[in-house]
């Protein structure tokens, strides 16, 4: 698998929030989670590792944690890997 995550890979994440007006969210509530509350494109950048196979990636929203188990479900994807990675 070449789709794991390393510093400097673009991600986005997917969008699995549920929409308004479904029994999670009576009309006109808007999701609260950390993507919808920042109103973030879902786009962002790998700053580096954290514990627990995990990364910590920058989004336009601010810093989230983002797991290889998330990666591997395909709700992250990385979208353009890093430059330092092109020859390997
Ligand atoms: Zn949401």
């Amino acid at each position: 698998m070449d789709g794991k995550m390393k510093v400097g890979d673009l991600v986005q994440v997917a969008n699995n929030c549920t929409q308004p007006g479904d029994q999670w969210h009576p009309m006109g509530a808007k999701c609260a989670c950390f993507f919808c509350a920042g109103n973030s494109n879902r786009i962002g950048v790998v700053i580096g590792p954290a514990p627990k196979n995990s990364w910590a990636v920058m989004f336009d929203c601010g810093e989230a944690i983002v797991d290889d188990f998330e990666e591997a479900r395909g709700e992250v994807k990385v979208i353009s890997k890093s430059r330092r990675d092109d020859n390997v």
